[in-house]
């Protein structure tokens, strides 16, 4: 059976509402090892007949047997396998493309076959030495003549075997010496066993094929054997070993990213104004992250300030009410009252007065807290040395005191403050404690701690209370807690001249403020990001239609749907990861240019958050790089090639 048998085989294009027949019932057969040319005037379907013998283009009837199998049934990746397999193309316009190497450019056919970039180099020197080229490997096409870049094309076609080498118009573009020159290559070819079929309307060239096959108006009208076909040896076929999936997928990926960073090196500028939305997206998502991070941390430090969660009790209405001085009703028998409150962890009165404290010949203003022994408790708050008085100094109005840093430096300066006593007012304390100076808010006051026993009897004289201090149970409802209490004290009291202070709230609100200010941050993100990406999208869409013909051309030597989908793919995520990499460089630079950790934009840059932006930068580059490399990946290969 010939190699390629093709009966009443029909192409028809519909332009314009007409319908032109490109080819007409063509029946012909075509043995391996043939050398055949297929000539006739402009128009006449020459290059229609070409394509669809090469598997580029479909008939639109009849039937084409190629080895045995009925092709026009072949899915797409079926008919690339076979182009890269068995068919090798040399076109009129070479083809080449212009950010490769001449050695590259031949090896293309192989990167879609698989083969190890070694063997391919090795392969590849090897056909272009044969070719005359030894010289020239590392030359760019336009470094090369038009002889020259037509026989790198046919190392090209060679790549993968060629055994079927389609030659459209092959000296159609060149001067007559290196015509022949590419002739007596396509004649040693064929000499080896490759099937050669040429288009030309030059009948020079025609007759030195052994078989002239003469069409017109899309329908053959001769078929002449100028001489016998010579016995050659018939090349070995059939399928390669094939790396397994994972490893072709490596490969391809491989591939495709290395094609991504030529493409972006042959245009730096255009890379550049891609990124450049990336980059600024990115920049504004890794800063933007910092400053959230930062005042998420600056609220943190501002709520530990605020010590535990209380609920704070006070004679009055509310803040301000002037009559609350004159309110005796809160008294220690209330705060009792309080603690015995399943809900309640800790709790101690306060009472608040001042004086001046002296010890040796220092003397210093200080403010008086009668406290209960669970203040330190109720704030969360720890002694920095000693202990806190106990029970037995409530009960009997004893004179041990806890004093805060400020006071033991401005008393003893460096030295041992515990076991001294000093003169509070008219009362003589012993120092059992230190404790630390109150979280911010307390300011330069100096404070020393009493049993509130000790204040109502020395000082003030008077069992009323300025209020009570509770800390709550830390699963217990706050709201909750802050009604149970209202209704305590209100029938203690009989009536409601009290009001109750939830911390609580600032809590909230502070929290709920931090929350609203991430919220704001993701979106500013979202949407920077969103920008860059579509940014990329739209050049990558420009790309794509630039390099069309590029796309035809990687069909034609049998990249798969999946390959050209991949190389888009892989473009559009370095230029994204790219763009990334130095949008953050970008945020580090700003945030350690206007923003320190107490700046007032605190900003701070986590591994986490970096990572964050750089891999969402990876994410828009395949999701917006995805339309344009599906776009790509269904061009139609003779479409595509045809494309200027
Ligand atoms: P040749 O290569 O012999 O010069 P072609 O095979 O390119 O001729 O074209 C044969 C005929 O088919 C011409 O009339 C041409 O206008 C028509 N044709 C080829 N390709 C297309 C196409 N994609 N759409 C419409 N008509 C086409
Ligand atoms: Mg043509």
């Amino acid at each position: 059976m010939a190699l390629i048998e093709i009966t009443d085989l029909q192409r028809q294009f519909e332009m314009g509402g007409e319908t032109v027949k490109a080819l007409d019932r063509v029946t012909l057969s075509i043995e391996a090892g043939e050398m055949l040319a297929i000539v006739g005037a402009s128009g006449s379907g020459k290059s229609t007949l070409m394509n669809i013998l090469g598997l580029l283009d479909r008939p639109t009837g009849g039937s084409y047997v190629f080895a045995g199998e009925e092709v026009s049934r072949l899915g797409r990746d079926d008919l690339a396998r076979l182009r890269r397999e068995r068919f090798g193309f040399i076109f009129q316009r070479y083809h080449l493309m212009s950010n490769l190497t001449a050695a590259a450019n031949v090896e293309v056919p192989a990167v879609y076959e698989g083969v190890g970039s070694a063997d391919r180099a090795r392969r590849s020197h090897e056909l272009l030495t044969r070719l005359g080229l030894a010289e020239r490997i590392g030359y760019r096409p336009n470094k090369l003549s038009g002889g020259q870049q037509q026989r790198v094309s046919i190392a090209r076609a060679l790549m993968n075997g060629g055994e079927v080498i389609l030659a459209d118009e092959p000296t159609g573009a060149l001067d007559t010496r290196s015509g022949e020159a590419v002739m007596e290559i396509l004649k040693e070819l064929n000499a080896l066993g490759h099937t050669i079929i040429i288009v030309t309307h030059d009948m020079a060239v025609a007759e030195q094929a052994d078989r002239v096959v003469e069409i017109r108006a899309g329908r053959i009208i001769a078929d002449r054997r100028l001489r016998e076909k010579p016995a050659v040896p018939l090349l070995e076929t059939g399928a390669r070993k094939r790396p397994s999936w994972i490893t072709g997928f490596a490969q391809g990926v491989g591939n495709a990213a290395r094609m991504a960073v030529t493409s972006m090196i042959a245009q730096p500028l255009r890379t550049f104004l891609t990124m450049l939305g990336i980059i600024i997206g990115v920049a504004a998502v890794a800063a933007v992250v910092a400053v959230g991070q930062g005042s998420k941390e600056r609220v943190a430090t501002q709520l530990a300030d605020l010590g535990a969660s209380t609920l704070e009790i006070y004679p009055g209405t509310g803040w301000g009410d002037e009559r609350a001085g004159t309110i005796r009703t809160l008294v220690a028998s209330d705060s009792a009252a309080i603690a015995t409150m399943s809900y309640v962890r800790a709790v101690t009165p306060n009472v608040m007065t001042s004086a001046k404290a002296r010890y040796a010949a220092k003397s210093v203003n200080v403010s008086i807290r009668g406290v209960g022994t669970d203040y330190f408790e109720v704030y969360g708050r720890k002694l920095v040395a000693g202990r806190m008085f106990g029970t037995d100094q409530v009960d009997r109005a004893g004179t041990e005191a806890v004093i805060d840093l400020n006071m033991a430096r401005r008393l003893f300066g460096g030295g041992d403050a515990l076991g001294k006593i000093v003169m509070v007012g008219r009362v003589p304390v012993v120092v059992v404690g230190v404790a630390a100076n109150p979280p911010s808010g307390g300011g330069s006051e100096i404070v020393v701690y009493m049993p509130y026993t000790s204040v109502a009897a020395r000082m003030s004289g008077s069992q009323r209370l300025d209020g009570i201090t509770v800390r709550l149970q830390d699963r217990a409802n706050s709201a909750a807690a802050e009604a149970g209490l209202t209704k305590l004290l209100s029938y203690r009291h009989g009536t409601r001249d009290f009001f109750v202070f939830n911390s609580d709230q600032i809590r909230k609100t502070m929290e709920r403020t931090s929350q609203t200010v991430s919220q704001l941050i993701t979106a500013v993100a979202i949407i920077a990001l969103t920008v860059g990406g579509i940014g990329v999208m739209n050049i990558m869409l420009v790309s794509v239609t630039e390099r069309t013909k590029e796309i035809g051309l990687r069909m034609a030597v049998g990249a798969r749907t999946s390959d050209i989908m991949l190389q888009f793919l892989v473009e559009a995520t370095v230029i994204c990861s790219a763009g990334a990499v130095f949008g953050v460089g970008l945020a580090l630079v700003a945030g350690a240019t206007i923003g320190g950790a107490d700046g007032d934009f605190p900003m701070i840059f986590s591994v986490q958050s970096i990572a964050m932006a750089c891999a969402a930068a990876t994410v828009v580059g395949l999701v917006f790089g995805f339309f344009p490399a599906r776009n790509a990946a269904l061009l139609d290969p003779v479409d595509a090639l045809s494309r200027d």
